[in-house]
């Protein structure tokens, strides 16, 4: 071994090491520049090629002293020496063994020591425990070479080669990135287990060191994927707006909004909001959704008329020609509607109580509104509240949730443009209410003058004055309004038309906007009165002309298809060729029943698309007194029947019926149309009359229609609606109603042309009424809902009905 061959109990020169250590077995070279060292370097070179290398503690230190030097080093031999083009000089050397420096015999020109060196034992017989750890170490070596990428393949077969485990940790340790401190410890470790342990516990450390490197490099890198995807898909983006022409990408769209809040003006509050939400838009990544949100937002406070306003003047000649102009009659209605502007031009008010029209479908509520509004000089919007069952529908979605929207009043704001609209809420007796909070509250507060100039919108969110808004709304049924909704509104009842009426609308209004609307000028259709009268009678049956209005189109409609296909130039529909463009006529005018039959009999009922006929119809069949009611009847209408049948029974004597009679029959009432739903006490009488005529076997008058209330004594009690009902007894051709006395103040409304042709009795008792329907028995008669042809007519006077059993 090269060790042996380095002379005994002799001085060497010295070189200090800065940065840098060597241990035994290893080759290094390494650039010499230092006088000292140079002359050290140049000493050993003319002896024999030894010396001894000691690290420095402190690196910095540029001219060493021996207390600045480690007191272990290694004893090397200088293997070649080169002098480089700058004057310094590169060896190669190899650390031989251990030397602890007993002391410098000089350290002027350079140092040269005396040492004491530590040869190293080939021990053969390791103990166990040596070995173990030996082989630890080399675990630990070989896991530690696989995270570190400084140590080749060669490098770590010439290291786990070694077999001597004091040289194997000096081997290790040359190759760990120690501090040349931790190095120098390894190197002071003359026992070889010691210096095991160390080599074993820095790998250790090294090696987590090298784990966590890995995991942090790791980390990064990933990190690092993902910033240049999105930095290269953002690069894309600029591109592909750069070739859309959209230079700036948002600022263009930045700037457009900051324009035109400039030129809006707009309430302080909601300045501050646009302009802090453009701010914010202005920070959204273009690529994020967010920013649609964010716009769509931004769009609405400034689309909204905060302040715009259309200057409207109350003119009330005016606005009565324009009511006159597009309505035929409802002079009444149109005279509410005038105070109703004369109030608000004397107080200066924009918005006073809210008006409500009442009535069935295709009376003109909607038309009339629009009219006002014209009159007015304001624009028009309505909204439908029919099935709005969720507060939010009026009052808007919190921005929170995704696809957020204001609700319909701001929505109806923005249509309208300004912040001064007639604005009519249709159908607010539709509205339902549920779990989801109640908008008819949210209403109350829109229409509430007290409070709607603060009107907070969900969405919004900030107050907008609706005080200025003329809120109208239309509904079909009062009743259905919720009660404190219907306190706060004007109501302006509106009924169904008279034939004549509906004529006169038709010749006046419909007809001619059905020609300009299909292009038919002058001749080119010709509608005489008769064929309107048909078209009413027989194709429509409504309170309104909704769909008379409809027939005209369709009519309008062919002909203009005829005219455009050159078939005809002039079209003159009559009676006769009337079903070449209708079709075969709907209804058999005058549908009332047709015979005097036993236990049937024509009511009336009120229902929200207007009055209309009602046939009831009673049999008796042999049972045990069971009374059987349907036709989907309400509870307050079965309890009308049982009433009834129990007057009836009290009467048992007068009508000549057996005493126990109720207990050998079952009673069936049934009120066709049997799908839709009927309710009310106002078929009270109707109904007595119909049990009472089955039971009697006494027919009843045909032509005859009557409403009352009924009760248990007999008393005929006032009943709703009389004039929807009685224009519904006069289109179906009656000409007799029976009426409660009661009713007899109400007779005032219906309209002259239709009272002139009714004969209304007056009843008080259901006595009377019977006595004027109930025709005599025939007492062959085998079913009591048989019809009888041919049977006489006329008053019948003789009631209690002597004879009837003849
Ligand atoms: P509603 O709102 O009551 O259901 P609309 O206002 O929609 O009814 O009326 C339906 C159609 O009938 C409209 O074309 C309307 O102009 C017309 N109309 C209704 N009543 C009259 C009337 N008195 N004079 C002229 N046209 C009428």
């Amino acid at each position: 071994m090269s060790s042996e061959r380095a002379p005994l109990e002799r001085t060497y020169p010295l070189l200090p090491l800065r940065g840098l250590l060597v241990f035994p077995g290893m080759v290094i070279h390494f650039d010499v520049g230092r006088d000292k060292s140079v002359r050290a370097l140049e000493k050993a070179m003319v002896q024999d090629h030894y010396l001894v290398l000691a690290s420095q503690q402190d690196g910095q230190v540029d001219d060493p002293r021996q207390e600045d030097l480690f007191g272990v080093g290694v004893l090397a031999e200088v293997k070649q020496m080169m002098k480089l083009p700058n004057g310094t000089l590169r060896v190669l050397v190899e650390g031989l063994e251990r030397s602890k420096i007993q002391n410098y015999v000089r350290d002027d020109e350079y140092f040269e020591v005396q040492i004491q060196r530590f040869f190293i034992s080939d021990s053969a017989d390791m103990d166990p425990e040596l070995r173990a750890v030996t082989r630890t170490v080399l675990q630990q070596f070989e896991q530690y070479a696989k995270l570190s990428k400084k140590i080749d393949q060669e490098t770590y077969g010439t290291v786990v080669d070694i077999e001597d485990p004091g040289r194997l940790a000096d081997a290790i340790a040359a190759q760990l990135p120690l501090k040349i401190k931790e190095k120098q410890e390894i190197l002071e470790s003359f026992n070889v287990s010691e210096r095991l342990d160390r080599v074993l516990s820095s790998l250790a450390d090294e090696r987590e060191v090298l784990e966590l490197e890995k995991e942090i490099h790791q980390r990064v890198r990933k990190q690092m994927e993902k910033t240049q995807k999105e930095y290269y898909l953002r690069e894309q983006m600029k591109a592909i707006q750069r070739e859309l022409g959209d230079k700036e990408g948002r600022q263009g769209e930045i700037d457009e909004l900051r324009d035109k809040m400039a030129n809006l003006q707009l309430p302080e509050l909601v300045a501050m909001r646009v302009d802090k939400e453009i701010n914010r838009l202005e920070r959204i990544p273009i690529s994020s959704a967010e920013g649609t949100v964010a716009r769509t937002f931004i769009d609405w406070l400034l689309d909204l008329p905060w302040t715009a306003k259309s200057v409207s003047i109350i003119d009330l000649g005016r606005a009565q020609r324009v009511l006159d102009a597009h309505h035929y009659g409802l002079e009444k209605v149109k005279d509410r509607i005038i105070d109703y502007l004369a109030v608000q031009k004397l107080t200066q008010r924009s918005a006073g109580p809210i008006i409500c029209l009442v009535g069935p479908p295709g009376v003109g509520k909607t038309s009339l509104v629009k009219s006002v509004a014209e009159a007015l000089k304001r624009p028009f919007v309505r909204i439908s509240l029919g099935g709005v069952r969720d507060e939010a529908e009026i009052r808007g979605h919190r921005r929170t949730y995704i696809g957020a929207l204001p609700g319909r009043i701001i929505q109806g704001m923005k249509e309208a443009g300004v912040r001064n609209p007639v604005f009519l809420m249709d159908e607010i007796d539709k509205m339902a209410n549920d779990f989801r909070g109640d908008p008819a509250s949210a209403l109350l507060e829109v229409l509430d003058p007290e409070q709607n100039f603060t009107f907070v919108d969900h969405y919004i969110d900030l107050p907008f004055d609706l005080s200025d808004v003329m809120f109208v709304t239309t509904a079909n049924d009062l009743y259905q309004i919720p009660g404190p909704l219907r306190d706060r509104m004007e109501i302006i009842q509106l009924s169904g038309y008279t034939e004549l009426e509906k004529l006169e609308i038709a010749e006046q209004h419909l007809l001619p906007k059905q020609k300009i609307a299909h292009a038919l000028k002058g001749e080119r259709l010709k509608l005489n009165e008769d064929v309107i009268l048909e078209i009413i009678r027989g194709y429509s049956r409504e309170a309104g002309v909704r769909q008379l209005d409809r027939l005209l189109a369709t009519v309008a409609r062919k002909t203009a298809r005829q005219v455009a296909e050159g078939k005809k130039k002039r079209v003159q529909i009559t009676v006769q060729n009337l079903p070449d463009y209708l079709g075969p006529a709907q209804f058999n005018y005058g549908a009332k029943e047709e015979y005097d039959e036993v236990g049937v009999v024509t009511g009336l009922a009120w229902t929200p698309a207007g009055g209309d006929t009602l046939t009831i119809e009673v049999a008796a069949l042999s049972g045990k007194g069971k009374v059987v009611l349907t036709g989907q009847l309400g509870d307050v209408m079965k309890e009308s029947a049982q009433t009834a049948l129990s007057f009836v029974r009290s009467r048992s004597r007068e009508l000549l019926l057996d005493n126990d009679f109720i207990d050998k029959t079952d009673i069936h009432v049934h009120v066709p149309e049997g799908a839709i739903p009927k309710d009310g006490p106002s078929a009270g009488i109707t109904m007595a009359t119909a049990i009472a005529s089955c039971l009697t076997r006494r027919p009843v008058r045909h032509d005859v229609a009557m409403t009352g209330e009924i009760t248990l004594r007999g008393r005929v009690l006032p009943i709703g609606g009389l004039k929807e009902k009685s224009l519904a007894a006069h289109r179906v051709g009656i000409r007799s109603l029976i009426v409660p006395e009661g009713n007899r103040k109400d007779v005032l409304e219906i309209p002259k042309s239709v009272r002139d042709e009714l004969e209304i009795v007056f009843v008080r008792q259901m006595d009377d009424v019977l006595k004027r329907v109930l025709l005599p028995a025939v007492s062959d008669a085998p079913s009591s809902l048989e019809v009888y042809p041919g049977f006489t007519q006329g008053i019948h006077e003789d009631y209690p009905g002597q004879g009837a059993r003849q």
